[in-house]
C-alpha cells in the first residue's frame, strides 16, 4: 500500500472512549497523536460538563494536529438495573431462591428489587437472567400474576444498580428513554458529528432516534440485542453504520456466539457499504499493564481482516493506566494486517453479496483506473456521505483523499474505511485535486485519479487520471 507521510498509513480507523483517564486536553492531544480518529463520548458515565470540556479539547487537538478529528456521542440507552439493597449488596448461595419485587429497595436480604413492574410481568418459568454482566445468573422459577422467585445459578455477589437482563428475550422498553433524549438534546448542541444509540432492538428504533435528530448526524446502531440480530438486515437499511457491541452481546448471547455474529454483521454490513465498527475488551488487559496479550493482538487482527472499518477501545482509554500506548498499539497491529500478503485475500472473503447500483460501477470503476495508473491516490470530493462510503465499500489499494472545506463533513467520513478527510480551503477551485495531493504531501509523486460527483445520486460527475506537479 502506498504510504501518505502527512495522513495515517492504514486504512481502517480507531475510536477511543474518552473517560477519568483520558478526558484531559493534554492526554486528548496525545491520543490523537498516537492515532486516534474517533471520539467517544459514553453518556453512560461521566457529567455533561465533562462531555462538553472533552469535545472542546478534541477540536483544539484538531486545529493543532491540522486534521479532522470526529466526536461521537453514545447513548446510554434502556440498561435495566436493579434496585438498591438494605447494605448495599449481598451474597447468593448455590442453588438458593429469592424473589423478584418490583421496588426501588429491598427490605430483606432475600428479595431482589427490580423497579420495572412491566418487566416483572413478562418474565416467564425457564427465563434466564444475568446481572452484572454475567457474574450473576438466574433462573426463573415460578412466575403468575406479577409473583416471581428465581433460583441463584452458581455462589455470587449482587450489589447496588448492576444491570438487569434476560437472555434472548425482547423486553418492553423503549430504546430513547428520558435520560437519552435529555443527552442527545445537550448532544446536538455541543456539536457532535454521530450518535450511536445503544440496546436497539428494531429498524423503528433508528427512525425514532433520526426523528429527534432531524438530519443532524448520521445514527450507528449498537447491535448487542438478539432482537436485533433477528433483524439485522432492516437495522442495516436504516443506519447509517453498526456498532458489534460485544460486551453486552456477550451478555445476551452465550460467549461462543460473539464471533459468529461479528462475521454475520460484519459481512452484511459490508454488503451494503454500511460502515461497522468491532467494540469491547480488544485490548482489554491495557487497563492495567503496558502491553496487550498475544490473544487481544489477534482479535484486533480478526477484525481488521474481516475489514471492518473501524475498531474501538473502551475501558482501555477511558480508566486505562496507559491510553496513548493502547491507541498506538491497535495502530500498529491494523497496519501490520494492512501490510500482510493475505490480507487483500481476506477481505475479499468478508465483502458479502451486493447489489450493484450506478454509484458502485463508478466507484469501482474509479479505483480500478487509479490501479491500472499506479495512481499515488484516489481524490475525491462529493457532497454526499452516502456517496463516499461507497468508494469505501470498494476497500481499494489506493488510498481515497476526500476533499471539503466543510469540517462538519470532513469529520463525518473519519468513520469510512480507507478514506483521508482533508480540509480544502478553495474546493471548487479548478486545481482543487492538485491542492488536496499537496495537502497530503503526495503532489509531484506521480499520477493520481479524480472523481468529482456534484449531481444527484452522481448524476453529473467526471473521472480522470492526471499527473500531478
Ligand atoms: C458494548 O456493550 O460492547 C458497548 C460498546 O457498549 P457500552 O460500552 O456502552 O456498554
Amino acid at each position: 500500500m502506498t504510504s501518505i507521510p502527512r495522513l495515517r498509513g492504514r486504512s481502517a480507523k480507531i475510536v477511543a472512549t474518552l473517560g477519568p483517564s483520558s478526558r484531559s486536553a493534554e492526554t486528548i492531544l496525545l491520543l490523537a497523536q498516537a492515532g486516534a480518529d474517533i471520539f467517544r463520548l459514553n453518556f453512560s458515565h461521566g457529567s455533561h460538563d465533562d462531555h462538553r470540556r472533552s469535545l472542546e479539547a478534541v477540536r483544539v487537538a484538531e486545529k493543532i494536529l491540522h486534521r479532522p478529528l470526529a466526536v461521537l456521542g453514545d447513548l446510554q440507552g434502556p440498561k435495566i438495573r436493579i434496585g438498591e439493597f438494605p447494605k448495599g449488596s449481598f451474597r447468593l448461595g448455590f442453588g438458593e431462591e429469592y424473589a423478584v419485587i418490583a421496588d426501588n429497595f429491598a427490605q430483606s436480604e432475600n428479595a431482589i428489587p427490580v423497579p420495572h413492574p412491566d418487566i416483572i410481568e413478562a418474565l416467564e418459568v425457564g427465563d434466564e437472567i444475568l446481572c452484572d454482566d454475567g457474574l450473576v445468573s438466574l433462573i426463573v422459577t415460578h412466575a403468575k400474576n406479577g409473583a416471581v422467585r428465581v433460583k441463584s445459578e452458581f455462589p455470587s455477589k449482587l450489589s447496588d444498580k448492576k444491570g438487569f437482563t434476560v437472555r434472548g428475550k425482547a423486553l418492553p422498553v423503549d430504546a430513547l428513554t428520558e435520560k437519552d433524549k435529555d443527552d442527545l438534546k445537550f448532544a446536538l448542541a455541543i456539536g457532535v458529528d454521530l450518535i450511536a444509540q445503544s440496546f436497539v432492538q428494531t429498524a423503528s428504533d433508528i427512525e425514532n432516534a433520526k426523528e429527534h435528530i432531524d438530519g443532524r448526524t448520521p445514527v450507528i446502531a449498537k447491535l448487542e440485542k438478539p432482537a436485533a440480530i433477528e433483524s439485522l438486515e432492516e437495522i442495516l437499511d436504516v443506519s447509517d453504520g453498526v456498532m458489534v457491541a460485544r460486551g453486552d452481546l456477550g451478555v445476551e448471547f452465550p460467549v461462543e456466539q460473539v464471533p459468529v455474529i461479528q462475521r454475520r454483521i460484519i459481512r452484511a454490513a459490508r454488503s451494503r457499504g454500511c460502515p461497522v465498527i468491532v467494540a469491547t475488551q480488544m485490548l482489554e488487559s491495557m487497563v492495567d499493564r503496558v502491553t496487550p496479550t498475544r490473544a487481544e493482538a489477534s482479535d484486533v487482527a480478526t477484525a481488521v481482516y474481516q475489514g471492518a472499518d473501524a475498531v474501538m477501545l473502551s475501558a482501555e482509554t477511558a480508566i486505562g493506566r496507559h491510553p496513548a500506548s493502547a491507541v498506538a498499539i491497535m495502530g500498529r497491529i491494523i497496519a501490520a494486517v494492512e501490510n500482510a500478503d493475505d490480507y487483500r485475500e481476506s477481505l475479499k472473503q468478508y465483502s458479502g453479496e451486493r447489489d450493484i447500483r450506478t454509484i458502485d460501477v463508478i466507484a469501482e470503476a474509479a479505483q480500478s483506473l487509479a490501479r491500472s495508473e499506479n495512481a499515488v491516490a484516489l481524490v475525491l470530493r462529493t457532497g454526499s456521505n452516502r456517496r463516499l462510503a461507497k468508494f469505501a465499500q470498494q476497500r481499494g489499494e489506493v488510498p481515497i483523499l476526500y476533499g471539503s472545506k466543510d469540517y462538519v463533513r470532513l469529520r463525518k467520513a473519519q468513520l469510512l474505511w480507507g478514506v483521508h478527510p482533508i480540509a480544502l480551503e478553495f474546493p471548487e477551485a479548478e486545481n482543487w485535486p492538485e491542492a488536496l495531493l499537496e495537502e497530503a504531501s503526495l503532489k509531484g509523486r506521480g499520477a493520481y485519479a479524480a472523481w468529482r460527483g456534484d449531481g444527484e445520486d452522481g448524476a453529473a460527475w467526471e473521472l480522470g487520471t492526471r499527473d500531478s506537479h
